[in-house]
């Protein structure tokens, strides 16, 4: 259990940019494997040590609406420590993010409980290339036949099947996926009557993407921003890093990001935004309680700070290793 003990305190969490990556070799490839070999590699085993090191991701949420009306409306499908998203349109239905790589099925049922058929999917969308986000991407690609549209920067991750700059560690693997449309920056789509934005504000991943759209509530529009993550996680920001460019790419994120102020903000990790309190609130009868104004510029003000934080604890890390 210690190699998931040590991805897990660095995967994608919010405050623990503390953690330094120590990302070994697992498994046996040796360089970046085919598409094929990456599937295999994700067994039963990973998934159970998954399971036990990260209980939350895995407890079930009964799916509900967030926000919007019978005609439109912004549906949670997630689990209590990841946020999945599904949009209905008479057009086929449209899905962000799929969870782990074994819960493309749970979606599927979430979908269903909902009275959906996520046979009818025909757009899937990911906030970024990280296995607890887009692992089940592949299978509701299966089930329903949907398109992909994804940046380009997290392209080869995805259907690589790989955690960018840690290919050798399988146990961050997730299904390959093919990606139908890429972009690379501003990228819009429309489809029955919903209009989503995508803007790439990497760092956390290299493409690690936001979308916004508009929805309707109470006879006036509201924005919605469903926002990728700015945590260090379990990036190597330095020697050598996750990527290159990765710290310029997160201020650049930082700079870009301070200044906006959707009504309503999600993300892929519910404790981002609160989530539990105003899941509370709505199910007491508020149907504004995802709303908050001010809630995304708390947010990504901290996440500034404590990647500043943990950029200097690599740092440190790195120079005490150089100079021994
Ligand atoms: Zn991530």
């Amino acid at each position: 259990m210690g190699v998931f003990n040590r991805i897990l305190t660095c995967l994608c969490l919010v405050g623990l940019a503390a953690c330094v990556p120590t990302v070994e070799a697992v498994g046996e490839s040796s360089s970046i494997p085919d598409n094929k070999s990456v599937s295999h590699q994700i067994n039963a085993e990973t998934l159970a040590g998954w399971r036990k090191a990260v209980p939350s991701w895995y407890a079930p949420v009964e799916p509900f609406r967030i926000i919007g009306d019978e005609k439109r409306g912004i549906y949670y499908v997630g689990t209590e420590g990841l946020a999945m998203y599904f949009i209905p349109t008479d057009e086929g239905h449209i899905v962000l993010d799929g969870g782990m790589p074994d819960q493309g099925s749970y979606v599927a049922d979430a979908i269903r409980k909902l009275g959906y058929n996520p046979e009818d999917i025909a757009v899937l969308i990911n906030s970024h290339a990280h296995l607890d986000h887009s692992g089940g991407l592949a299978e509701l690609q299966e089930l329903s036949g949907a398109q992909l549209i994804a940046s380009e920067g997290d392209r080869s991750a995805l259907e690589g099947g790989f955690y960018l700059g840690s290919e050798q560690d399988a146990n961050l693997n997730a299904p390959p996926v093919q990606v139908d449309t890429g972009f690379s920056d501003d990228f819009s789509f429309k489809r029955g009557g919903v209009a989503m934005a995508a803007k790439v504000t990497p760092g956390h991943s290299r493409g690690c993407t936001s979308w916004t759209m508009n929805i309707e509530q109470g006879g006036k529009s509201h924005e919605v921003l469903f926002f990728c993550s700015a945590t260090v996680a379990a990036n190597r920001l330095i020697g050598p890093p996750q990527y290159e460019g990765i710290v310029d790419d997160y201020r650049k994120t930082f700079a870009m990001t301070k200044d906006w102020n959707p009504d309503v903000f999600l993300s892929n990790h519910p404790q981002f935004f609160g989530f539990k309190a105003k899941r509370e609130k709505l199910l007491a009868g508020d149907p504004l309680a995802f709303f908050g104004k001010e809630d995304f510029s708390k947010f990504i003000a901290k996440m500034a700070v404590d990647f500043e934080v943990g950029l200097e604890k690599q740092t440190l890390k790195h120079n005490a290793i150089m100079s021994e």
